[in-house]
């Protein structure tokens, strides 16, 4: 139906291939691909840091704000301009999401300022997102989280490969966390990892993956352990051997499949300079390197967005928003105004996501901009 989708997954026949290898394996769950994706992706973010697979990326977010002990009446500063998981999470632990505004209609992530403003007395924990896979002010921001001491919790859905400085996204705070839904850098249908670098505190998400239990199915299974305790109360929110085989070898395409995202957005930038649309992060900091996840473009002020969505339709090109305002849904009515988050609002209402994908070619790149700059 699309000339240009949206996005394309990066898959050939050796996904299949390690999907089958498991299943004649005969073994289904936390075995030794989740330990070998658990220890490359360990391995691909560096700074010592280590990951435990989970069921998705809303998991993860769970799992952190649980080990980090969030309670009801505690506030967790999220950015306005996210996708609903983060709200969503903090709603579900009992605390109160408070929205930090955007930098500026350039940086799009929340910034040390945005931040600072919304500390009151009863913040607990930080939670920043790396909007489009362009890295947060993470020196700044763990040094203000240090002195105030607030929980640092980063959502690196967006933005796995990532870094500041050399260091990996997803290693700055306590806990990273990590989605591999279908449509994300690592493409796995449902997946998500978390990370950290305390050994308490991962002790405790091993726990909240696996019912508490202290011991395995494999553990048992190899004659490492007769039964089990349980630590404390936990969910299950593992992952599976398939998905994990799958993640092998995402994993193995996630630096390629950056570099050419890179290229295309280099393109895009190209196309579109001087059009009156605006691509943000055009001053991304020299030591940052961006993950590219998406083609988040602001229209001029004066631009009808839902004509421009109907007019690449009409040219076979699929569009895209990242992200309606969340406290306009249904469930978060009434709770959060605008006036929070002006820069986000006036970015909610302005901004349009363009087709970007690793397999995707320069010529259709160019069928984008070339309908796009004719929709003004
Ligand atoms: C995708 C996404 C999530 C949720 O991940 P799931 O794996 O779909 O649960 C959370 N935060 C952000 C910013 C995302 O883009």
């Amino acid at each position: 139906m699309w000339k240009v989708q949206l996005f394309k997954l990066n898959f050939d026949g050796r996904e299949c291939e390690a999907v089958a290898a498991v299943l004649e394996s005969g073994w289904l769950t936390m075995g030794e691909r989740i330990t070998d994706f658990e220890s490359e992706f360990s391995n691909y973010l560096g700074n010592g840091v280590q990951s435990l697979a989970v069921a998705n990326g809303t998991a993860a977010l769970h799992m952190a704000l649980l080990a980090l002990d969030i309670e009801p009446e505690d506030e967790v500063i999220i950015p306005a301009l996210t996708f609903v998981a983060d709200a969503n999470s903090v709603k579900l632990v009992g605390a109160k999401p408070v929205l930090a505004d955007c930098a500026n209609l350039d940086d799009w992530n929340m910034s040390v300022e945005s931040i600072e403003r919304c500390i009151t007395p009863k913040t607990k924990a930080v939670m920043v997102v790396h909007y489009a896979g362009y890295p947060c002010d993470m020196p700044a921001i763990v040094e203000l989280c240090r002195k105030r001491g607030l929980k640092l919790i980063e959502d690196v859905a967006h933005a796995p490969g990532a870094t500041v400085g050399g260091r990996s996204c997803g290693t700055w705070g306590d806990i990273g966390c990590y989605s591999f839904f279908s449509n994300k850098n690592l493409s796995i249908g449902e997946g998500g990892m978390v990370t950290s670098c305390n050994p308490d505190l991962l002790q405790r998400l091993r726990y909240l993956r696996s019912h508490g239990m202290t011991t395995l199915t494999l553990d048992r299974h190899k004659g490492r352990a007769i039964t089990y305790d349980v630590a404390e109360p936990g969910l299950n929110y593992r992952m599976d051997e398939m998905r994990a085989a799958i993640g092998l070898v995402q994993l193995d395409k996630l630096p390629a499949g950056n570099a050419r995202r890179k290229e295309l957005t280099e393109r895009y930038r190209h196309n579109l300079a001087d059009s009156g649309i605006a691509i943000p992060f055009a001053n991304l900091q020299v030591d940052h390197v961006s993950a590219y996840h998406i083609l988040p473009v602001l229209l001029p002020v004066e631009t009808e967005r839902n004509a421009v969505v109907e007019g690449l339709k009409a040219e076979g090109i699929q569009s895209s928003i990242h992200y309606p305002p969340f406290w306009s849904f249904t469930a978060y009515a009434g709770q959060f105004s605008s006036a929070d988050a002006p820069i986000a609002t006036a970015i909610c209402d302005r901004e349009l996501t363009l087709p970007l994908f690793p397999t995707m070619t320069d010529e259709e790149v160019d069928l984008v901009t070339t309908s796009l700059r004719e929709c003004l």
